[in-house]
């Protein structure tokens, strides 16, 4: 590795950040050894009064993963088949395979070049009589144009799900992501902007009925034990995770902050060099994901790996052109923008503890390869 005074820089560095809260952690996870409660208890009740808080919802549910908490939201919303429900096409593969789970059918719609959330201008062209619900996807943390999007959901009597799984603390027009359409999900997986250190995931809603349905189904359907009303699952939050995700929810504004700064000093650097993520107001961006786009993306991840920084491609195939899904019959060229940015996109590595002297080295590598190759 010439030059490379580190020994490798990963997309996110989930040690340095534990190293930073070691201490609590440990303090919260043998609380929880002692107490003998480990599945839906304390912690879990107090994780999820506070998230709702702090995402600005009434309720808020607990349960096992993002993936989860999208397939309970479709369920409580009684979408199967016959329905159809709108989504985008570049985003990961759970957003819509949890729709083709329930038996609806994933509607792709291209997305915006300047987000690469989903174009609502292109919403109403596929709404047909079929359409129970819009899943947005506020993708790398940067939220959805959510006024657009809700006023054309009230208009076809059509449900909301924000797919937040990677924008947790979000904000939109002075709201907070998950917290503006019918349902939000987040996903705590572990390198998400708030993650736990196993699968995590939670459900928001504003609607008491809704909240209560969700409720009973992640835990079979029951509210009172060995009394069920509905066809669930087991999708519970432990409280070893919601005990570490307390500890990790005190510190997120601090870390979302220091994302944002990180972020500013990429696009600084090297705005003039590739095409840089949208300049955020406020906090409509946090920066789970730092995306450039560049015609040399291949050869520019090569470079990068050859001097000890990872990247990564989020996501190579936009999924109206995955193979699973080729019963839907869409083909290459229905989704022109997805396809381009899938193609020139590429993740840098950011994090709350990426140091000055990394992000640095970072740039210099970049500017070194596109000035010479350009
Ligand atoms: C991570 C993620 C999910 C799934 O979350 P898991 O907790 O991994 O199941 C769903 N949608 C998006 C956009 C995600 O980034």
């Amino acid at each position: 590795m010439p030059g490379n005074h580190f020994s490798s820089i990963p997309m996110v560095d989930l040690q340095e950040e534990l190293a930073l809260i070691r201490e609590p952690v440990l303090e919260a996870v043998t609380e929880v050894l002692d107490s003998g409660d480990y599945i839906l208890g304390e912690k879990g009740e107090k994780l999820e009064k506070l998230t709702a808080q702090y995402v600005g919802a009434s309720y808020s549910i607990g349960v096992a993963s993002g993936t989860d908490a999208l397939q309970l939201s479709l369920e409580a919303l009684d979408i199967g088949p016959g329905d159809d429900v709108i989504t985008t096409p570049f985003t990961f593969f759970a957003t819509a395979g949890t729709i083709a789970k329930t038996g609806a059918r994933p509607v792709f719609v291209d997305i915006e070049e300047e987000t690469y959330n989903i174009d609502p201008s292109k919403i109403e062209e596929v709404i047909t009589q079929n359409t129970k619900a819009i899943i947005v996807v506020h993708l790398y943390g940067k939220a959805t144009n959510m006024n657009t999007i809700m006023k054309i959901a009230r208009e076809h009597n059509l449900f909301v799900i924000e797919d937040a799984c990677q924008a947790i603390g979000t904000e939109y027009d002075g709201k907070r992501v998950g917290s503006i359409g019918d349902i939000g999900c987040f996903s705590f997986f572990p390198s998400k902007n708030l993650g736990a250190f196993g699968d995590a995931g939670l459900v928001t809603a504003n609607d008491r009925k809704l909240y209560e349905k969700i409720f009973q189904l992640r835990n079979h359907g029951s509210s009172e034990k060995y009394h069920h009303s509905l066809i669930g699952m087991n999708s519970r939050l432990d409280e070893i995770q919601a005990a570490i995700l307390l500890v990790k929810l005190y510190y997120l504004d601090i870390f979302l902050h220091k994302r944002k700064e990180a972020a500013n000093i990429y696009t600084e650097n090297l705005k003039d060099l590739v095409k840089t993520p949208p300049i955020a107001s406020s906090r409509e961006h946090t920066f789970h994901q730092y995306c450039i786009e560049s015609d040399k993306r291949d050869e520019l991840a090569l470079d990068l790996e050859s001097n000890g920084i990872d990247s990564a491609i989020y996501y190579p195939i936009p999924l109206h052109l995955q193979p699973v899904f080729d019963y839907l019959h869409y083909k290459q060229g229905d989704f022109p923008i997805a396809e381009k940015v899938a193609e020139r996109i590429l993740a840098l590595p950011i994090s709350p503890t990426l140091s000055f002297q990394k992000q640095d080295y970072i740039i210099t590598t970049i500017r070194r390869f596109l000035e010479n190759n350009g």
